[in-house]
């Protein structure tokens, strides 16, 4: 047996844990071991077989003793045993239920069913009651929830990136569009949906069924299906005809609200023909939340971002170094970059005191050196304490191109007490920007009691801009606050708060977020050249 054999089988085994919902301890320390397997420069079967397997690192005594059986037997039993019960449409289907993956293995064996469309059967013939432990009441769950129509189903969202990838690939293994949320760049994705054209269904529908996304298929019509992940995530397809693809594409992207306004649809090849045949302007997705018919402004365009003001290095919790981050900028086509590490009172990592802030300048100094004529600006992402100080001093601030002021610690504090806190943090004459103001994340932590409008009036008064964060779970400022600052006349910026060079990416969601507000190039503080960004530092 080749090492890459057994590390394949360890691999099978770590996914088939997690499939099972194993401790996160033993997936790792599988995964741990099929990479040393996979590197080992000695015929790892070999070191098995003669006792010697524990000498390579991560190998204890459970996984030794697996290893054993694997090469005395060339199987492991409970590998193969776990294969034939955690059928991944299986689990699939039962998360999409509201089932545990135990949960749904327990059913299926209670019912001697194998894949999903089994239990489903056992079901419509009502032998769920059959099973110990579902009483009526939960069969009737049960039946309901395999009944529903996917989307009126309530789940949490898919964050935006995941649905991105998880929509973006179906799309492209299809030869189709993205629809749906992800189109609409919504912060948290129920609708995921991509739409095909095809003269004959068929074989697309098929396509679809056999997508290694794809675990099990909820729902089929003629043009139209519902499949579900191996995490319970319903995606639709929908098969249009070559002559309504524009009208599905439209159809399958609008809120329910932005269609129903502009029903009837025509039929139409694609969605310019569909606007034109409505005597409509065609309307970008991200503006297509609620009723709208007139003419879209010119929304920023990504192309427009001219750097990043908000991003970490190893001087604080960031991946790479200075030069690391502002080598990364200058490829991406920026002509700046700030760098804005945390200041002490962060509290989970280590933050800049003054001091540290100083010697950063030097590494920043030395990295212009290597980088000019790009620029990469001494920033700083400081904590806005509870009393609305800052955490560092004035005449260190007073150095610095570029404040960002933030709140971490104390986000639940009542409205009166953090509107204050904020606004006395905006009063500091070296704040330039107000990083996630509403300080959520999505899905796991709500809006903080922040008064926004009393934001923008301060914010105005003091030109301070208010950030659209990127980050993937933060996307804050969101779409309808940006659209209110916008409206107040308080300029955003488009911000990534990456933590690594890939973190630079997220400019894309943070941009798009903004253009669902509405934003112009000339509301975005970061489209401008250089020399703006250091007036406005020191304005
Ligand atoms: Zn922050
Ligand atoms: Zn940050």
């Amino acid at each position: 047996m080749e090492n890459s054999d057994i590390a394949d089988r360890l691999d099978a085994f770590a996914r088939l844990l997690e499939l099972g919902e194993a401790s996160p301890y033993t997936i790792r320390a599988y995964r741990r071991a099929a990479d040393t397997v996979r590197g080992a420069a000695l015929p790892v079967a070999e070191l098995v077989r003669s006792g010697r397997a524990r000498e390579l690192r991560g190998i204890g005594r459970g996984i030794e003793a697996r290893l054993r059986e694997l090469v005395e037997t060339g199987a492991i039993a409970e590998l193969e045993e776990l294969e034939r019960e955690l059928a991944p449409d299986l689990v699939g289907l039962g998360r999409y239920l509201g089932l545990g993956a135990k949960r749904s293995v327990e059913l299926a064996r209670a019912l001697g069913v194998r894949t999903a469309d089994e239990l489903r059967e056992a079901a419509a013939a009502g032998r769920l009651r059959t099973v110990a432990g579902i009483g009526p009441k939960t069969e009737a769950q049960l039946l309901d929830a395999l009944a529903r129509e996917p989307e009126t189903r309530s789940r949490p969202g898919l964050l935006l990136h995941r649905a991105w990838e998880l929509v973006g690939g179906v799309a492209s293994a299809l030869g189709g569009e993205p629809a749906g949320d992800v189109r609409r760049w919504c912060d948290s994705c129920e609708h995921l949906a991509v739409v095909g054209a095809a003269a004959d269904p068929g074989p697309l529908l098929e396509r679809f069924a056999a997508l290694p996304q794809v675990v099990a298929v909820v729902e089929q019509a003629d043009r139209r299906a519902v499949g579900v992940t191996v995490d319970g995530v319903p995606i639709e397809l929908v098969a249009a005809a070559l002559e309504r693809f524009g009208t599905e594409l439209a159809r399958a992207t609008g809120s329910r609200e932005y269609v129903a306004a502009l029903e009837p649809l025509p039929d139409a090849p694609n969605e310019r023909a569909l606007y034109g045949a409505l005597g409509l302007p065609w309307c970008p997705p991200e503006l297509r939340e609620r009723p709208f018919r007139g003419d879209p402004p010119a929304l920023l365009d990504p192309d427009g971002i001219r750097g990043d003001l908000h991003c970490h290095t190893t001087w604080s919790d960031g991946r790479a170094s200075v030069e690391e981050m502002g080598r990364a900028g200058r490829e991406r086509g920026y002509h700046y970059l700030a760098i804005c590490d945390h200041t002490p009172a962060v509290g989970a990592v280590t933050g800049l005191d003054a001091d540290g802030v100083r010697r950063q300048a030097h590494e920043i100094a030395r990295a212009n050196e290597l980088l000019a004529p790009f620029r990469v600006l001494r920033g700083i992402e400081c904590d806005i304490l509870p009393d609305g100080r800052l955490d560092l001093p004035d005449d260190v601030l007073a150095e610095l191109d570029w404040v960002q002021a933030s709140v971490h610690g104390g986000q639940r504090m009542p409205e009166r007490e953090m509107t204050k806190r904020v606004e006395e943090a905006l009063r500091n004459p070296y704040v330039r920007c107000l990083s996630h103001p509403k300080g959520r994340y999505i899905n796991r932590r709500p809006e903080n009691a922040l008064n926004l409008e009393r934001v923008y009036e301060v914010a105005l008064e003091e030109r301070v801009a208010l950030e659209v964060n990127g980050l993937p779970d933060r996307l804050d400022l969101s779409g309808d606050h940006v659209r209110d600052a916008l409206e107040a006349g308080v300029e955003i910026v488009c911000s990534t708060d990456a933590h690594s060079i890939r973190g630079l990416d997220n400019m894309t969601l943070s941009v798009m977020t903004a253009r669902r507000g509405g934003a112009t190039a000339a509301e975005v503080v970061n489209t401008r050249p250089l020399e703006a960004i250091l007036e406005r530092a020191r304005a």
